[in-house]
């Protein structure tokens, strides 16, 4: 399709109202807590779900955690203030370096992990932990139709079905263990139609890229490779990730239900685990912090933000 800047910036909050609605991702008056690191998609998600938020009734709360990582994290964090302030949103900003007195690179050396593995535990538990204390419906993420399919291949070739089988756009809360249902509404839009949805509309974002990603990984290989094949045949991301919702998605959720990985909670912090005590726990300890303080600070700068 042609459009003009109107028509396209238009298509782009169709596609996600139709999203919201196709995979039954909010009702009325939800609260959801859109997590934005600066970038363009996670920017992109929040200007469209502002621009919905009538439409539905939705309460919206803005997370973005600071990793600490040089320039990069200062700039991220410099364009959430930016971009919120601009709706009228206080964003709940959480430090890492004050949480846990170390940056993710710092923490990643000392309990020696790779930046990444550490920076997603971070980031997941603290997100998990902030939808809890501020009793949110939803947490909202930016992942594109491009991540998605790129994860389907991936986790496809390292046969990680467990992984696999909750890779969907709407993932259902579980309240007995404090989760909140996850949605992904930006999972039929793709990379190229949020870059050019945030330059149309001149949204700041952060275009530089985290200094730890590495370029070599197989994140990026399979996504080069599903661009040659979209390249070709254009609409093929839409249809993989559409299919596999489909055909494939139902059949490995009956595979976890019968593998039945149990979700408890942390004995220390009460947040969901698979073990009596949760890898963010253990990884305070390690740290030589004490968790129920370190939560303790956490809550008391999400409740004052
Ligand atoms: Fe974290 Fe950077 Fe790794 Fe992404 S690339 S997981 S932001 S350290
Ligand atoms: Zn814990």
């Amino acid at each position: 399709m042609w459009l003009c800047s109107r028509h396209f910036t238009e298509y782009v909050v169709d596609r996600v109202r139709a999203t919201l609605k196709r995979y039954g991702m909010v009702k009325l008056g939800d609260s959801v807590l859109v997590c934005v690191s600066g970038g363009k998609d996670s920017i992109t998600l929040l200007d469209v779900l502002w621009c919905l938020r009538d439409e539905f009734s939705l309460d919206i709360k803005v997370l973005h955690v600071d990793l600490g990582i040089g320039e990069y994290s200062v700039k991220c964090r410099e364009v959430v203030e930016k971009v919120t302030e601009k709706y009228g949103i206080r964003p709940v900003i959480l430090d890492v370096k004050r949480v846990l007195g170390m940056d993710v690179g710092a923490i990643a050396r000392r309990v020696r992990r790779s930046t990444c593995s550490v920076c997603g535990l971070i980031k997941r538990y603290l997100i998990n932990y902030v939808a809890d204390v501020l009793n949110v419906s939803a947490v909202a993420t930016g992942h594109t139709l491009d991540d998605l399919t790129m994860y389907i291949l991936k986790l496809f070739i390292t046969q990680d079905l467990t992984q696999l089988s909750r890779l969907r756009p709407y993932l259902e809360g579980v309240p007995e263990v404090g989760l909140r249902a996850r949605i992904k509404p930006l999972c039929e839009v793709s990379e190229f139609e949020t870059s050019t949805y945030v330059k149309l509309l001149s949204l700041p974002h952060v275009v530089a890229r985290c200094p730890y990603i590495n370029p070599d990984s197989m994140d990026f290989k399979v996504k080069e490779f599903l661009n040659s094949l979209e390249d070709k045949s254009p609409g093929l991301k839409l249809s993989l990730l559409r299919n596999y919702l489909k055909k494939l998605a139902p059949i490995l959720m009956q595979y976890l239900t019968e593998s039945g990985a149990e979700v408890n909670r942390c004995r220390v912090c009460s947040q969901a685990t698979s073990s009596e005590v949760c890898s963010f726990c253990r990884l305070v300890s390690r740290l030589g912090l004490k968790p129920e303080e370190v939560l303790r600070k956490i809550r008391k700068e999400v409740l004052s933000s």
